[in-house]
């Protein structure tokens, strides 16, 4: 008998759970699972993320419920859209030979009445985010008056999302008998008020300490100059050739902005958050799953979902308001058994801050310096050596040859070996001599080279119904530029400022001469002027402060599905696994 028999589980489940190659169950599965099939009762369930709480109350659910029925038997909540979708596949797997049973996923962004319809033909379990399901009860579209079991996954990412009132509301349509299992990560307050006012005497079941962040994952902070953030950011990238990573900022616009200097000093990056449309954001998710994003920066609710298993780095560009929030981030990495870091940039005013979370996920962080330049430079040569020695040849430049050999004909291997990564080292070289020690909150940025740049006063804002987003692709779209070549893009309210190359300028002024939107003339102005981040004097007017990977317009911009469905050649897209892609992505112009 397998483990997974041992637990009460039927042969149906079972036999999902071996073609799913589960092999032997999570603590928390063998914890939860014969404790809610043998008792009707309600449970609160603590354990990391990652550990395997989807099947902790997804086999038990299918096993109790009755596919013969149609009507609604359970509701699970969950905080995200992501997770929704993520929970619904995993119960259909899970329920894979149970015939009849049918879950479907609720969630905002996505088409109401659909969704309706998808209940009416009948789903023993919703999946919903409480918003969503508030305005379908609101709606009258679902009636979950009989269900007999509430599922809250992920419970305190849902309070800390501020789902508290929609939660209450929702229970209350439930009925009194059924029974309720929380499951979550940590168990602050807020959680525990919950289970306190709506659960009826639950058998708690803790795995590892509470609050525990996940142990294969060590923690660095940094200490920077808060101006250096960004620098500093860079050379850790720089520091990891070979990084995978969710980067997390705090709001939106942060993210926002800490992506777009991403991309334009030519990262393979991309930004998560609210604000993007549901079809972006699941092109930006696949386009990192598939790696070919290297960095995401998100915010921490659009980051919920994010079930990718092998990143390597989850960077703290700056803290969370909420410490608990960082097990979340930190949670992130160190998945299905692989070991991962977190980094934390901190400044002096919020150093204390790590001590404190030092004490929520019980493990000490080491603190580190930001590496220098001739470190980088070092870990980029032998990360190039690497490269070089794990590249498959491709022969369609075997024509070639001939005249490649004449021209470095008398040279020696030696000679030419130095000679190629002279190359390489030349611009790392020159990139990083003068700079600063970031970590002892030396000098300033460097001013460096970079194309300027032009600012533009357009005499359209929010009131026509525009938001920056909206407003950069109605620019992209008029001036026929690609997805970043419109930037800083700024919608006040009767007005707006935007970037693009100066190069452009003159292409941005004809296009817009005469030009009228919805029966309104467009005046579009260059302005030294700009609320924010001007046209800078002297130094990189893109505020491109040094790239020694950035890539001319045609090779350096690789990340794939940033706001819009990209342009981006997906050849090169990949962790530089192939030289020539990762040439051309350094070969900077300087
Ligand atoms: P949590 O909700 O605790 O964060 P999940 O339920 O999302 O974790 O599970 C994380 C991953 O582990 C999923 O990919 C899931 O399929 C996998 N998994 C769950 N249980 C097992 C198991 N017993 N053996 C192997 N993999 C498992
Ligand atoms: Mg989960």
């Amino acid at each position: 008998m397998n483990k997974f028999e041992q637990l009460g589980l039927n042969p149906s489940i079972l036999k999902a759970v071996e073609e799913m190659g589960f092999e032997s169950p999570s603590e928390i599965q063998e914890k939860a699972i014969p404790v809610l099939l043998n008792e009707d009762t309600d449970m609160v369930a603590l354990a990391q993320t990652g550990t395997g709480k989807t099947a902790a109350f997804g086999f038990p659910l299918i096993q109790k419920i009755n596919s013969n029925a149609k009507h609604t038997q359970a509701l699970i909540l969950s905080p995200t859209r992501e997770l929704c979708l993520q929970i619904t596949n995993e119960l259909k797997n899970y329920s894979k030979f149970e015939k009849n049973l049918n879950a479907v996923a609720i969630y905002g962004g996505a088409s109401i009445t659909e969704q309706a319809r998808q209940i009416e033909r009948g789903a023993q379990i919703i999946v919903a985010t409480p918003g969503r399901m508030q305005d379908m009860i609101n709606r009258k579209l679902v009636n979950i008056t009989k269900i007999d079991y509430c599922v809250l996954d992920e419970a305190d990412e849902m309070l800390n999302m501020g789902f508290y009132e929609d939660i209450t509301s929702i229970l209350a349509d439930t009925p009194k008998e059924k029974n309720t299992w929380l499951f979550s990560a940590t168990m602050p307050k807020e959680v525990a008020t919950i289970a306190k006012k709506f659960m009826k005497t639950p058998i708690e079941i803790t795995v590892g300490t509470k609050n525990q962040g996940t142990s294969n994952v060590s923690h660095e902070y940094y200490l920077v100059n808060s101006r250096q953030r960004y620098e500093a950011l860079k050379r850790l990238a720089d520091a990891n050739p070979d990084i995978f990573s969710v980067i997390f900022c705090r709001t939106k616009r942060d993210t926002q902005k800490v992506a777009e200097k991403l991309i334009e000093d030519g990262y393979s990056a991309a930004a998560l958050h609210g604000d993007l449309s549901q079809n972006q954001r699941d092109l930006v998710m696949k386009s990192f799953r598939t790696k070919q994003i290297q960095m995401l920066v998100a915010t921490d609710v659009a980051a919920r979902g994010i079930d990718v298993d092998d990143i390597t780095h989850v960077i703290n560009y700056q803290l969370p308001d909420e410490i608990e929030t960082y097990t979340h981030r930190s949670g992130r990495t160190g998945r299905a058994g692989k070991s991962g870091v977190s980094m934390v940039i901190v400044s002096k005013s919020e150093v204390r801050k790590i001590k404190s979370i030092e004490r929520i996920i019980k493990q000490n962080f080491e603190q580190k310096d930001i590496p220098d330049g001739m470190e980088i430079c070092r870990v980029q040569l032998f990360h190039l050596a690497n490269d070089i020695k794990e590249t498959k040849i491709n022969h369609e430049i075997d024509p070639y040859l001939p005249s490649i050999n004449e021209v470095l004909e008398g040279f020696s291997r030696e000679e030419l070996i130095k000679k190629f990564f002279s190359v390489e080292f030349t611009r790392f070289f020159n990139y990083y001599k003068n700079s600063p020690d970031l970590s002892t909150g030396g000098g300033s940025d460097r001013a460096s080279g970079g194309g300027e740049s032009t600012r533009f006063f357009i005499n359209i804002g929010a009131k026509d119904g525009f938001d920056w987003m909206s407003l950069k692709d109605f620019l992209k779209a008029t001036l026929d530029l690609g997805r970043d070549d419109v930037y800083k893009v700024d919608a006040k309210s009767t007005f707006s400022f935007f970037n693009t190359d100066a190069s452009q300028t003159d292409k941005v002024l004809e296009t817009f001469k005469d030009f009228k939107h919805n029966g309104r003339h467009i005046d579009v102005e260059v302005t030294t002027d700009s609320g924010r981040g001007g046209r800078k004097k002297g130094g990189g007017g893109k505020e491109r402060s040094g790239k020694p990977f950035k890539g001319g317009k045609s090779g350096g911009r690789r990340s794939e599905g940033f706001n819009k469905k990209g342009r981006g050649d997906k050849k090169s897209g990949g962790r530089g696994k192939n030289i020539e892609s990762s040439l051309k992505r350094r070969r900077s112009k300087k």
